[in-house]
């Protein structure tokens, strides 16, 4: 899929606002979220983090599950950060992989300066997929 320059103004603006929302006090790294869904509505999300760390939540997997909610899937997401190169974690690939497995991952900044495209394939080679090496009977 190729995004139009709007469309990924359109993202990362988004991913900016709900950044702004971030609950962030132990980390102090603030991230927004924004999924594009095939029939034009953006779902965003920011991290939510706890003090019992195990149980924080990504802003790319609050975007993804508010846009599953919706009964919509992702179309190329965008994610802000401070400096805009931080990607998704290892699990928020997984999880995104599950609907996109060539999802287009926009990495962008507070400004417009290296905003970068990349594909979710690039960033996760060798996906799990269930079954386990695509066996149909299970013993
Ligand atoms: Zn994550």
């Amino acid at each position: 899929m190729n995004l139009a320059p709007v469309t990924i103004g359109r993202l990362v603006h988004a991913a900016r606002r709900a950044r702004a929302n971030a609950y962030a006090p132990y980390s102090r790294f603030a991230v927004g979220a924004a999924a594009l869904a095939a029939d034009g509505r953006i779902f965003s999300g920011c991290n939510v983090e706890n003090g019992s760390f195990g149980l924080t939540i990504c802003a790319e997997r609050n975007a993804l599950a508010a846009m599953i909610a919706a009964g919509q899937r992702p179309v190329a997401m965008a994610i802000v950060t401070r400096d805009g190169k931080a990607t998704p974690c290892g699990a928020c690939r997984q999880v995104l992989a599950e609907f996109a497995p060539d999802l287009p991952i926009i990495l962008a900044s507070e400004t417009d300066d290296g905003i970068t495209v990349h594909r979710l394939t690039e960033l996760l080679p060798a996906l799990f997929r269930f079954p386990p090496g695509g066996e149909t009977s299970q013993k």
